[in-house]
């Protein structure tokens, strides 16, 4: 029985104040029971998020490939777990679109977050283009098993699929399409020797608001959400986080 994740990814949103105030706001969702929570803050709020989330995990929105040494700007898993953090958002399509980060620079990073002790949360999701052309599932697969490296331990993996189109649009994807895209990240998760794919939650990320979620967690193999803008607002967080616990 997979128990539902949401987690809120800030991108780069918020200030000392703003921060103390969504922490304020969300800090009682966290003790919804029979949901896992986590905020994924900017790197300079994660100890701010550490000290006032309460029973809220917090994870980071990226990571470096590689464990240490001269790479600015860098922040490795290792020093994430220093400082607690639990979970590590992987694959973003803004990380992808905006850094040109490929599959290969991707399953470095999984490798090395899990190396550290870290939940890997990887994203994977097509255009609209890549939608409409009928290539959604080819695209999928690819980033998924590109992602995944036979020597890392996927024990503990998340999967988040986040059609482009879908975040930050106010489109989502309808529950019949995202349901059909998670069972079929499952169906490829089972092919691989290493992975229980049973045991793999596949969150839907995409304009996820408190409206549409209810109808999104009541598929079968949508095991919760990232979630974007809502995660900014504590009213909205916390009712997605309601209709995770309660479905
Ligand atoms: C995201 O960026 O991961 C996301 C899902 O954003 P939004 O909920 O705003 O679409």
């Amino acid at each position: 029985m997979r128990q539902n994740l949401v987690v809120g990814n800030w991108k780069m949103h918020g200030s000392q104040e703003s921060v103390k105030a969504l922490l304020e706001g969300i800090a009682p969702a966290g003790q919804c029971g029979s949901v896992d929570v986590v905020i994924c803050p900017p790197y300079l709020y994660i100890p701010q998020a550490l000290a006032y989330s309460g029973d809220i995990a917090v994870g980071a929105q990226d990571c470096s490939a590689q464990e240490q040494g001269a790479y600015t700007g860098e922040v490795s898993a290792k020093m994430l777990r220093d400082q607690s953090c639990t979970h590590v958002i992987l694959g973003h399509s803004e990380r992808r679109q905006y850094h040109n980060e490929s599959d290969r620079l991707v399953a470095a990073k999984l490798t090395a977050a899990v190396a550290a002790g870290l939940v890997p949360i990887l994203c994977v999701g097509e255009t609209r283009a890549q939608r409409e052309s009928g290539e959604a599932q080819e695209v999928v697969a690819k980033q998924l098993l590109g992602a995944l490296e036979p020597q890392a331990d996927l024990s503990t993996l998340v999967v988040a699929y986040e059609p482009v189109w879908a975040i930050g649009t106010g489109l989502t994807a309808s529950s019949e399409q995202a349901q059909a895209m998670h069972g079929f990240i499952r169906q490829c998760l089972s092919a691989l020797p290493d992975v229980d794919a049973e045991s793999v939650r596949v969150l839907y990320g995409g304009s996820v608001k408190p409206g549409n979620a209810a109808e999104l967690f009541a598929e079968p193999d949508i095991d919760g959400a990232l979630v974007g803008g809502a995660a900014l607002d504590a009213g909205q967080f916390t009712a997605i986080v309601h209709a995770a616990a309660n479905s």
